[in-house]
């Protein structure tokens, strides 16, 4: 089963639907369990929506890279037993 931290690492090739089918049905199975991770997607896509919307001319990839790292560490600093496995 995926970590969390597989999660963080993985976020942006899920949201760009990069991922092989085996990857993509492990990865949906750890947001299925873990409302942690639900909520790291989440505000992972809308940090990349809005980010699109402020600079549509191209995508400043240097700009993304930043936020998705940030998003990165964040997520790494929240603690195994923050995991919800209900
Ligand atoms: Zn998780």
């Amino acid at each position: 089963m995926l970590s969390c931290k597989d999660i963080s690492h993985l976020a942006s090739d899920h949201i760009d639907d990069n991922l092989s089918l085996l990857m993509k049905i492990k990865v949906k199975f750890h947001l299925f369990i873990c409302h942690k991770c639900r909520d790291f997607i989440k505000q992972f896509r809308t940090t990349v929506k809005v980010i699109h919307q402020i600079n549509p001319l191209p995508a400043d990839q240097e700009a993304i890279d930043l936020q998705v790292q940030n998003l990165i560490k964040a997520k790494q600093h929240i603690k195994p037993d923050d995991v919800d496995r209900s």
